[in-house]
């Protein structure tokens, strides 16, 4: 399963799930792949989306913990958030939003789908199986690693 950042000519960011790059390009030449907002299929790829990966997907914050200090000769870009401020202010809004599930997560991911429950936006945990699952039967779902850090500050 491959989780691709994607943009429509008018600048629209979004995700798409493939099964494959090639799955996607033969999808995009085709005309399938479509922004969900203003329905154009001018769709470019961006770099692929890390934080979304199924499974067990590291938190990026390691890797940017590693990066180099900044050279007292490179220019300062202060309104450019890093991608692990990033990342944490998407993981948190998405914890403010949601409400957590635990276990249940899939049924009730599925209920809402078929409309036995009220449509909300829920977090929980899933298996890969079960993640897969919900996606064959059409279900969105996003998994999300949670980075530890920001576990502990909930519990
Ligand atoms: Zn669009």
């Amino acid at each position: 399963m491959k989780v691709l950042d994607l943009r429509c000519s008018h600048g629209h960011g979004f995700e798409g799930w493939f099964a494959s790059n090639e799955a996607f390009e033969t999808q995009l030449s085709a005309g399938l792949v479509e922004c969900p907002v203003c329905a154009d299929t001018r769709i470019v790829k961006l770099l692929s989306a890390p934080r979304l990966n199924l499974g067990n997907a590291k938190a990026p914050a390691e890797a940017a913990a590693s990066s180099a200090p900044d050279s007292p000769g490179k220019a300062q870009l202060p309104a450019e958030m890093s991608p692990e401020a990033r990342w944490m202010r998407a993981v948190r809004e998405v914890l403010a939003k949601t409400e957590d599930v635990g276990e249940r997560f899939a049924d009730e991911a599925r209920k809402m789908h078929y409309g036995e429950a009220e449509e909300r936006g829920i977090r929980g945990q899933a298996t890969r199986e079960q993640t897969e699952a919900l996606l064959e039967e059409g279900i969105p779902v996003m998994p999300l690693p949670i980075p530890a850090a920001l576990k502990e500050t909930l519990q």
